[in-house]
C-alpha cells in the first residue's frame, strides 16, 4: 500500500474548492494506504497574516479534517511546524531546486504580480521546495491535491529524480492525483477564476451559515442562454455549478443536463443549493461538536509524534546521503 500525503495551509476560511477538491476526498481514500494529512501553517506565512488568525485557521482545518471523516486511528493528522523536520529538510533541500524553475511556478507568479516587488518574501519564492519536502519526509507515493498544486508536485518529482541520481535511491517518487470531478471549482462571481481562500471573491466558505450559502448560490453568475449544459468554454458559471452538483450527488454530467431538460437557471441554482446545504448541515454541525470538544489539541499532539517518527528516519537518510556527519 502506497503511502498518501496531503495538507492545506491555514492563509484563510476554507472554502467549498478545498472541500470538494481536497478535504472530501482525503477522507474517501485514507484507508488505502498509511495516509498523513497535515495543516501547512509554516507555508500559511508566505503571506501576510495576523497570528490570531493564523492559530484560528489552523485550529479549524484540523477540525473540518475530523469533521469531514478523517479517522486519528487510520490517519496522522498533524501541525506542520510541530515536525521540525520539514524545516531542516527544506534548507538541505533548497540547494537542489533552482531559482530558474522556482520562477516560473505558477502560484508565486500570481501572488507575487498582486504584491510590491521589494516585500515579496522569500518563502513565498522558495515554497515548493518546502512543500517538497513535505511530501519525500513521508515516503509518499499520492498526493491527492487539487489542481492548482499539481506543479508543484511535478516540480517534487524533478526534484526527487536530481537528488536520487546524484546521491542514489534516498527519496520517494510522488504522484499527483486529482478528484475525477471538482479539481477546479471556480469562483461564484467570476467563473473564469479559481475558488480561493487567500483572494476571496465569490467563495463559499465552509463557515457561512446555510441561508448564506443559498443566497450565494442563488446569486452566482450565470451565462448567457437558459439551457443546462455543460460546457465550460461557452457557459463557464453553469458548468461550475454542474461541477460541484455532480460532485456532491455523485451524478454524470449527461444525467444532470437530462434531469434539468426544459427547465431554467432558477430551478438548477435552488437543486444546487439544496445538494450543497445537504451536505454541508451535517458536516457543519460536527465540526461545531468537535471545536467544542478539546478533542483537536489531543489528535494534532497524537499526530505531531506519529509522524515525526517518519519524518525524522527520513531526515536522517538524508542527512547521510549528503555527508553530514553521521555515526
Ligand atoms: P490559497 O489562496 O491560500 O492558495 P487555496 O484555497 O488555493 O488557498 P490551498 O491551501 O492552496 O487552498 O489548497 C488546499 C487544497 O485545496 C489543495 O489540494 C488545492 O489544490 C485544493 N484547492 C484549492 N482551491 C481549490 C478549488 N477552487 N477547487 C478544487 N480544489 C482546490
Ligand atoms: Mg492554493
Amino acid at each position: 500500500m502506497d503511502n498518501i500525503l496531503s495538507g492545506i495551509k491555514p492563509t484563510g476560511k476554507l472554502t467549498l474548492g478545498n472541500y470538494i477538491g481536497a478535504i472530501k476526498n482525503f477522507a474517501r481514500i485514507q484507508n488505502e494506504g498509511d495516509t498523513f494529512v497535515f495543516i501547512a501553517d509554516l507555508h500559511a506565512l508566505t503571506l501576510p497574516i495576523e497570528p490570531e488568525d493564523l492559530r484560528n485557521n489552523s485550529r479549524d482545518i484540523a477540525a473540518y479534517y475530523l469533521a469531514a471523516g478523517l479517522d486519528p486511528k487510520s490517519t496522522t493528522i498533524f501541525l506542520q511546524s510541530d515536525v521540525p523536520a520539514h524545516s531542516e529538510l527544506a534548507v538541505i533541500m533548497q540547494n537542489f531546486l533552482y531559482m530558474g524553475e522556482l520562477s516560473r511556478m505558477t502560484q508565486f507568479k500570481d501572488k507575487a504580480q498582486k504584491m510590491d516587488n521589494e516585500a515579496i518574501g522569500l518563502g513565498l519564492f522558495a515554497y515548493p521546495v518546502l512543500m517538497a519536502c513535505d511530501i519525500v519526509l513521508y515516503n509518499s507515493k499520492r498526493i491527492p491535491v487539487g489542481e492548482d498544486q499539481v506543479q508543484h508536485v511535478e516540480l517534487c518529482r524533478d526534484l526527487v529524480k536530481r537528488f536520487n541520481n546524484r546521491y542514489g535511491d534516498t527519496l520517494v517518487m510522488p504522484r499527483a492525483e486529482m478528484v475525477k470531478v471538482g479539481k477546479r471549482i471556480m469562483s461564484l462571481s467570476d467563473p473564469t477564476k479559481k475558488m480561493s481562500k487567500s483572494d476571496p471573491k465569490g467563495d463559499i466558505f465552509l463557515s457561512d451559515d446555510l441561508n448564506v450559502m443559498r443566497k450565494k448560490i442563488m446569486s452566482a453568475v450565470t451565462d448567457l442562454g437558459h439551457e443546462i449544459k455543460y460546457d465550460v468554454e461557452n457557459k463557464p458559471g453553469i458548468s461550475n455549478l454542474m461541477t460541484i452538483y455532480s460532485a456532491l450527488t455523485g451524478k454524470e454530467f449527461a444525467e444532470i443536463e437530462k434531469e434539468f431538460e426544459g427547465k431554467g437557471y432558477g430551478d438548477f441554482k435552488r437543486a444546487v443549493a439544496d445538494a450543497v446545504i445537504n451536505e454541508m448541515e451535517p458536516f457543519k454541525k460536527r465540526y461545531e461538536e468537535i471545536i467544542s470538544s478539546g478533542l483537536v489539541d489531543e489528535v494534532l499532539e497524537e499526530g505531531a509524534k506519529k509522524a515525526s517518527v517518519i519524518a525524522n528516519e527520513t531526515l536522517a537518510r538524508v542527512q547521510k546521503a549528503v555527508g553530514l556527519y553521521h555515526k
